[in-house]
């Protein structure tokens, strides 16, 4: 099946697409309480002839579509249900009616595209094999997509490979960026406690400041990135959360940080948290402190495999042109929970461009919108994706 007819089918369809997002838009739900986008998915996935799989890693619903042309693989195209806790600050008619919670990353539209990719395929499946519809719940930090591995998704669909997209602000609508390798980056977060001794603030001789040390702290932490990685590497260490004290005349006995960690090479969290613990456990000494630093894991880098990626270009090139598929766009240091799926299989993720980013449209933004126009690009492609790689 033809890019162009696919892109055909979608237009005819856009003002239907458009109406399903700013429902959903309306209503956004944090992570594993996406109870209602749940339902509205599943609602339309059996209103397509589907039989929609409901409550998986809690919320996420996944629906297999099994192609016309008979025996092949099966391969799974994913989409992310979960919205932010962001007050919303855009007025429009179908701004989030939940206060303190916003699709601010787009994940409005990418549950519709990939609601939309369903409807085309189940009306027209010419392709050989199956495609899993994905649509998993808390992207945002929940790792949504762990718990779906964790809970045995390669077992129950064996898929031969995965294809995430995401919204990307800045990147004019009508183009994609395809990474081959690298594209988001892998997080860790550190907790640091610092304890010393409080005391009375006019007395400092008494006991031993955490606060002071925890500034020297805060100072000595940017030189592990500035003086211990090779500058070609990207990596980004940010100190975020410093807690101490309640009183203008106590010196706290006690002192938290808190920051994450940016990478995309393995080998470099093992060095930065080595860095940071020697560099912690030395100014802790230097001030008489003790001190304690607890990491946890956040998500893997995301890496695309090169025939997989190659595969997600032809297709976006088909739709858009070759000129309007970047290949040489530099990785994102944001994170991406796809990547829990890409440890076990191979497969791409893809950017399409949302269009400008002035007027504070950036992700995460409270005003931030998806852009409607790509919907039927987004559902194009996933749909000539999807009779591309199985073709019949
Ligand atoms: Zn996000
Ligand atoms: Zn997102």
């Amino acid at each position: 099946m033809e890019a162009g007819h696919w892109l055909a089918r979608a237009r005819a369809r856009e003002s239907i697409w458009r109406e399903w997002r700013h429902e959903l838009h309306a209503h956004p739900e944090l992570a594993y309480e996406e109870r209602r986008t749940a339902a509205f998915v599943a609602r339309q996935l059996r209103s397509f002839g589907l039989e929609p799989i409901e409550g998986l890693a809690g919320t996420g619903v996944v629906a297999v579509l099994e192609g016309r042309g008979g025996d092949g693989p099966m391969i799974a195209l994913r989409a992310d249900m979960d919205a932010l806790p962001v007050a919303e600050a855009n007025t429009f008619a179908h701004a989030s009616r939940e206060p303190g919670k916003m699709h601010a990353c787009g994940h409005d539209g990418h549950t519709t595209m990939l609601l939309a990719a369903a409807e085309l395929l189940a009306a027209e499946p010419a392709f050989s094999g199956s495609v899993v519809f994905v649509f998993q719940p808390a992207e945002e930090g929940g790792g949504g997509a762990r718990r779906m591995v964790e809970e045995g998704f390669f077992e129950r669909f064996p898929v031969r490979e995965l294809y995430g997209m995401h919204n990307w602000p800045g990147l004019p609508a009508g183009q994609f960026a395809v990474h081959s390798g690298p594209v988001m980056a892998g997080t860790e977060r550190f907790r640091i406690a610092l304890r010393g001794r409080g005391t009375h603030a006019a007395m400092p001789h008494l006991g031993k400041d955490v606060v002071v040390a925890g500034a020297a702290l805060v100072q000595a932490l940017q030189t592990v990135v500035s003086r211990q990685v090779d500058p070609l590497q990207p990596v980004v260490l940010s100190v975020t959360q410093f807690h101490a004290g309640h009183a203008f005349n106590v010196i706290p006995e006690e002192a938290e940080l808190a920051g994450t960690v940016r990478a995309f090479a393995p080998e470099l969290f093992v060095r930065i948290r080595e860095e940071l613990e020697r560099i912690g456990k030395g100014v802790a000494d230097a001030f008489g402190l003790s001190l304690r630093v607890e990491w946890d894991e956040g998500y893997p880098p995301t890496i695309n495999t090169a025939a997989e990626a190659a595969r997600c270009a032809e297709v976006a090139a088909a739709l858009v042109g070759a000129q309007n598929v970047r290949r040489e766009e530099p990785p994102s240091m944001g994170a991406e929970d796809f990547a829990f799926f890409l440890q076990h299989r191979p497969g791409a993720y893809v950017w399409i461009g949302n269009g400008a980013s002035e007027g504070g449209c950036l992700l995460h933004s409270p005003h931030y919108d998806f852009n409607d126009e790509i919907l039927p690009l987004g559902a194009a492609y996933w749909a000539a994706l999807a009779t591309h790689v199985l073709a019949a």
